[in-house]
């Protein structure tokens, strides 16, 4: 991957952190917020012009010839605002790769129109669902959020029905992984039966997975678990599905498993 990109990334992450990420922030640094706070609008203005005028230095304009009047994603993401989770974790350069739509705990009602557009628009023949461990949003979900802005209590309300199945038992930090496989599953299902058309024809896959960077599944940090493919949750059979073909045994055995049983 060329340097200057990493950077930019690297800088959007600050950025992104800067700017307010709370969920992530929180739950980071032990409820308190640590580095964001001492970044300054002015020092975060700083790094966002100095990351792009580094990327515009790096990249050629050939560079930018390709996608100058389409863009050509093979893939329609959804995943967590939260800072740590990229599309860079499985794509190194995800430029006119990756159609990329984020919002608190990944949810398909909250940005439908936009994932409409990825399905119907530019046809990518994947819906990947990225879920993540420690996800703050399942966490906040998961207690009393009353107090916080009337938005943020109204995209937080979605994680309610996923979360139904949560019995309570186990730690806190168990409890809290199931319920963000939980989440992963409602999304996939909602999916499945709004593209049942697409997903019955073989023309999309729609993906459940989850981020995994505290190595909670024990397959190493950094690894994006494959939870569910079209509603597939036994990870023997999804391990057999035709749409994993493609991969290694290795990776399969890898990359494959789940905590929940799903729904
Ligand atoms: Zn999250």
């Amino acid at each position: 991957m060329k340097k200057a990109f990493v950077l930019f990334l690297a800088v959007s992450g600050m950025i992104s952190l800067a700017l307010g990420c709370a969920f992530a922030s929180e739950e980071a640094h032990g409820g308190h917020h640590a580095a964001a706070s001492s970044v300054t609008p002015a020092d975060a203005m700083k790094m966002i012009v100095d990351g792009n005028n580094d990327f515009v230095t790096h990249h050629a304009a050939e560079y930018f010839k390709e996608y100058a009047t389409a863009q050509h994603p093979f893939v329609t993401m959804i995943t967590c605002s939260d800072a740590r989770v990229h599309p860079t974790v499985f794509n190194a350069d995800p430029v006119d790769h990756v159609f990329v739509i984020r919002n608190v705990g990944n949810q398909i009602q909250n940005s439908c129109g936009s994932i409409d557009y990825g399905i119907y628009h530019l046809h990518t023949p994947v819906l990947l669902i990225i879920g993540h461990t420690h996800c703050g949003a399942v966490k906040a979900a998961m207690g009393n959020y009353i107090n916080e802005s009337p938005c943020i209590i109204n995209e937080l309300n979605g994680l309610h029905l996923p979360l139904e199945h949560d019995n309570g038992q186990g730690t806190f930090e168990e409890r809290w992984l199931l319920n963000v496989e939980r989440n992963v599953d409602y999304q996939v299902n909602f999916c499945i039966k709004k593209y049942a058309d697409l997903v019955k024809s073989g023309k999309l896959a729609v993906v459940g997975t989850v981020y995994d960077f505290i190595d909670a599944y024990g397959q190493g940090k950094g690894r994006l678990v494959i939870t569910n493919i079209n509603g597939i949750t036994d990870p023997a059979m999804i391990k057999q599905d035709p749409h994993m073909s493609m991969v290694s045994d290795q990776l399969k055995n890898t990359i494959v498993t789940r905590k929940t049983k799903g729904m």
